[in-house]
């Protein structure tokens, strides 16, 4: 099959974007800048709702802080992209078409599926029925109701990743009265260097946070998780931090998945089986010199800018670059009046360098704020959106370091 798609005259290219997160949107934004008044290419972009989901600032809504209401047709506003509003409920690769709330077909010609990820509620039995997760808005909100009429007992917050250590420090800040117990197999902050890991020990036991980290949990039922061979934990509240799965619909598809459901790219981003498709965000499996790039905004947002340039390169009759991104940095938030930033090498390995306290939580709240500002940028000046680490010999395959 081939990627090279110039524009026949008379014609629109249509391309639809699936999924307004930060990959999505990057790439919508970037696409309608650079078309600019183009007539013969419209993008579409679909998401389950018209709110932007702040999911980086999800722990926030469930501790009741109220966010800016930020509306994807309002950070679209001025680029020609249209919105399309439903939930995206089937793809057909072959026909070019998606079903969207199970009674609207759009058809495309290129496609770019930025769907994200949500928490993985099948990862043992239980989660479903009796945890909370962080995915939208209406359920942190739920999450922050039910967290405020507790006023005392035990919240268990399951997984002991970044969200998880997020999660349990926010709750723990603005619920003191609550008694908050982080469990996982890890100890939280594994992945940064030891300096960094003992700051993060050092404000959650501060913040009261009980840490159980070498623990499996292996059912959650309605008051307790149960862990394996180590007993239960009561719990009048459990939050589900244990991993992210990601949507069916690639996979129910026919596109080529890893074995996480994401959609395996080649080195433009396009999917390996249907190259009208480009894959972004935590949706894609994208291999990198240093392996499979795991989901993150910092690297979300560029694999959007970089689908929309390469989709713009084949109307154009020209072949897309290789995408190439290396981390540079990983900040926490410790509640609302500390965090911690850990400095990395392209791969995402740890640095010496980092910062704590105010200057990371300034730091950490400039990061989050950023992409609004970046999209409003890329408005008026795509290639600003275009700048990003590229990480250098790290990031060039078939080169082992
Ligand atoms: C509490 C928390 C804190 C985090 N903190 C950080 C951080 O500090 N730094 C960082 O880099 N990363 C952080 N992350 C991870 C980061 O949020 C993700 O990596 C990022 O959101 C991925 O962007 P995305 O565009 O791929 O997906 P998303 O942002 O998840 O966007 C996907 C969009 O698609 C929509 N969608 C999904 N399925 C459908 C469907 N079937 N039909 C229609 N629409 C659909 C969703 O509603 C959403 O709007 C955090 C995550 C959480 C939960």
């Amino acid at each position: 099959m081939s990627a090279q798609c110039a524009v026949k005259a008379g014609t629109t290219h249509r391309v639809v974007v699936l999924g307004a997160g930060y990959a999505g949107m990057s790439a919508a934004v970037q696409l309608a800048a650079r078309i600019g008044s183009r007539h013969d290419v419209r993008v579409i972009v679909v998401n389950g709702q018209e709110r932007f989901t702040e999911r980086l600032r999800l722990h926030m809504t469930a501790t009741g802080q109220q966010l800016a209401e930020l509306c994807v047709p309002g950070l679209l506003q001025g680029t020609g992209a249209v919105f399309e509003c439903g939930w995206v409920t089937s793809l057909d690769a072959q026909t070019r078409t998606v079903r969207i709330d199970d009674d609207r077909v759009l058809s495309y010609d290129t496609l770019v599926y930025g769907l994200g990820g949500v928490a993985d509620t099948a990862a043992v039995p239980g989660v479903a029925e009796h945890a909370h997760t962080l995915d939208g808005v209406q359920g942190a909100e739920v999450l922050a109701g039910r967290l405020a009429r507790l006023g005392s007992g035990t919240v268990v917050v399951a997984g002991s990743g970044l969200t998880g250590v997020e999660t349990a420090a926010e709750i723990a800040e603005r619920h003191p009265g609550l008694h908050v117990v982080l469990l996982g197999r890890t100890e939280p902050g594994a992945d940064l260097n030891p300096k960094t890991r003992a700051y993060v020990h050092a404000a959650l036991e501060r913040l009261g946070v009980r840490v159980r980290s070498g623990v499996e949990v292996v059912k959650v039922l309605p008051a307790a998780v149960e862990l394996a061979g180590a007993g239960s934990v009561a719990a009048d509240v459990v939050v589900w931090a244990g991993g992210t799965r990601v949507s069916p619909v690639a996979a129910a598809a026919g596109l080529i998945v890893d074995e996480r459901g994401r959609i395996v790219t080649d080195a433009a981003l396009r999917s390996v089986s249907h190259p009208q498709v480009y894959a972004v965000g935590d949706a894609a499996a994208i291999r990198q010199g240093y392996g499979i790039m795991h989901g993150t905004c910092q690297s979300g947002m560029p694999t959007g800018v970089h689908a929309a340039v390469s989709i713009l390169r084949s109307l154009r009759g020209r072949q897309p670059k290789p995408f190439r991104f290396g981390y540079y940095h990983t900040p926490i938030s410790l509640g609302r009046n500390d965090a911690v930033v850990q400095f990395t090498r392209p791969d995402g390995s740890p640095r010496r360098m980092r910062l704590t306290g105010r200057t990371a939580v300034r730091y950490k709240e400039t990061v989050t704020a950023s992409p609004w500002p970046t999209w409003g940028r890329m408005k008026k000046m795509p290639a600003a959106g275009a700048v990003w680490p590229r990480g250098g010999r790290f990031t060039r395959t078939g080169k082992t370091r």
